[in-house]
């Protein structure tokens, strides 16, 4: 732990990165939700108390993220600090599915979404800097592919369209058939 080497120095400043990111962005939100919890507090009391919290609960989130980085970073085999790192990762296709996922709109139509749901097979490899021990990390990961969008437009209402055409033909229809008829049967007498 003592001497490290450029590689661990490095893995070990990659780690303390993220855990300064996390520690701060977790540190702001509960700052922030201090502040909101406190509103009806005196000024000193309020600020005073979401800077505690936020350096407290920041604090712990940094030292907590810190320690689970080391961890995976500490090699098993020869027990070097910081100095396992991500050297390579396989991908193999598992399997494919097509989705489709319906949702009513406010406005009556539906939006139908399609897409090709894929299952791959993940193996990522750690290398040990020290002593060049392989470890291998299994596990599964679905993307989305393909997707589109399509929107169903509403059925029209039937009450108007129908009702107006249907009054409108049959009244101007019978009034001609009366007519012709009657002066058909008056010439003929
Ligand atoms: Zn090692």
């Amino acid at each position: 732990m003592t001497d490290l080497s450029q590689d661990q120095v490095e893995k070990r400043a990659s780690i303390q990165k993220s855990a300064t990111i996390w520690g701060v962005i977790v540190g702001a939100v509960v700052g922030l939700i201090a502040l909101w919890i406190l509103g009806g507090q005196g000024g000193a009391v309020r600020y005073g108390g979401a800077v505690v919290a936020a350096l407290a609960v920041g604090g712990f989130v940094y030292r907590a993220s810190f320690k689970s980085g080391a961890k995976s970073a500490l090699c098993e085999k020869c027990g070097a600090a910081f100095s396992r790192s991500r050297s390579g990762s396989e991908e193999t296709l598992a399997g494919s599915e097509a989705k489709e996922e319906r949702k009513e709109q406010p406005d009556g139509s539906t939006e139908v979404k399609r897409w090709t749901e894929e299952v791959y097979d993940v193996v990522d490899s750690y290398t040990c800097a020290k002593c060049g021990d392989v470890t291998t990390n299994a596990y599964q990961s679905t993307r989305r592919k393909d997707e589109t969008t399509e929107t169903i437009a509403a059925p029209e209402p039937e009450t108007t369209k129908t009702g107006k055409s249907s009054a409108s033909g049959s009244s101007g229809g019978k009034g001609a058939a009366k007519g012709s008829s009657g002066r058909g049967k008056g010439s003929r007498s």
